[in-house]
């Protein structure tokens, strides 16, 4: 039996229909969305927790609803009286999608704020999964704290997987991103970034950059994604190495197109498989769920 612990912000989506008048309630965010797919790439033999802070209202409610209902861990999830879940909105107009968010009161923004329930959500868990969103919507105070928990839960022997997801907006200003992304990438046994936001924020001219610069801020290992080209990664000897992606049938929608890959790479690599084979497993989880519209496709976890 293993646990996994997901830490990080699930928000409401607010998604429209096409008919006025009508909207679809969903809930999302991108380490909820890879708690998810783990959840159902796994066997029974894994427990998928997912840590964050939530309200004590209807809405909130819900969110735990559903959560319990895919089967996912919702004892180390704090429920706060005077905050309630960040919401997001969808527009879609001409099939292109753009998104309002009222998150910046949020009760995930006190995820961290209680360091004795942060060390019993990771006491007994084998890997922590967390995010540069994670660490971006906290207080300074909360980063230091969650940093510190992961870093004892690392020197325990529990494998921190951290996935960038730089989001310049979330944070004061880039210079402050920069800085916080490498403390969490230090206390990170595995970093899974994306290509192009890496580019755009640190200047990396190639994937290979990417993962030297990780490496050397501390993180153990490192696996790159880039959209539809190569996955790039450093094997235990150092040595920088590709692997190709399977072709795609059709792309609809690539949100959670990095979220998922995570999850299909984490749950094969967690059954054994070596980093190329994790990495194809990754990629055609995340094939499936581009081929959809929304974060949370249920039938992208199919048989291979
Ligand atoms: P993110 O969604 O975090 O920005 P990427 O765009 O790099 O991450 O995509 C993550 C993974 O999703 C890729 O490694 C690949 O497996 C798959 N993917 C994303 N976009 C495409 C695409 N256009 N065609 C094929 N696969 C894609």
């Amino acid at each position: 039996m293993g646990r996994i612990v997901s830490i990080g912000e699930c928000m409401g989506e607010l998604s429209e229909t096409g008919t006025p008048g009508t909207l679809n309630m969903g809930f999302a965010g991108d380490t909820l969305n890879t708690a998810y797919y783990l959840r159902r790439s796994l066997g029974p033999d894994w427990q998928v927790d997912y840590v964050t802070a939530i309200g004590t209202d209807g809405l909130s409610q819900r969110m735990l609803d559903f959560l319990k209902a895919e089967d996912i861990g919702t004892h180390h999830i704090a429920q706060l009286a005077d905050k309630t879940i960040g919401l997001y909105y969808i527009t879609l107009k001409d099939g292109e999608r753009s998104f309002t968010y009222w998150r910046s009161d949020s009760a995930a923004k006190k995820l961290a704020s209680d360091p004795a329930a942060l060390a019993r959500a990771l006491d007994g868990a084998d890997l922590a999964y967390w995010s540069g969103i994670t660490l971006a919507i906290l207080s300074n105070q909360d980063r230091l704290a969650l940093i510190e928990a992961l870093s004892q839960f690392a020197g325990r022997g529990g494998t921190v997987v951290f996935d960038p997801n730089l989001r310049p907006r979330l944070w004061d200003n880039p210079e402050s991103m920069r800085g916080w992304i490498h403390r969490a990438a230090a206390v990170s046994d595995l970093c899974l970034p994306s290509f192009e936001d890496e580019a755009t924020w640190f200047d990396d001219a190639d994937p290979e950059a990417t993962i030297k610069r990780y490496l050397a801020e501390g993180a153990r290992r490192v696996v790159v994604k880039n959209g539809a080209g190569y996955v790039t990664f450093a094997g235990s000897n150092g040595e920088i190495s590709t692997s190709a992606i399977p072709p795609v049938e059709q792309v609809v929608d690539t949100t959670a197109a990095g979220d998922s890959f995570n999850a299909g790479y984490l749950a094969a690599e967690l059954a054994g498989a070596s980093v190329a084979d994790a990495i194809t497993a990754g990629a055609r989880l995340a094939a499936n769920v581009i081929g959809a519209r929304g974060a949370l496709v249920p039938d992208a976890v199919r048989p291979s």
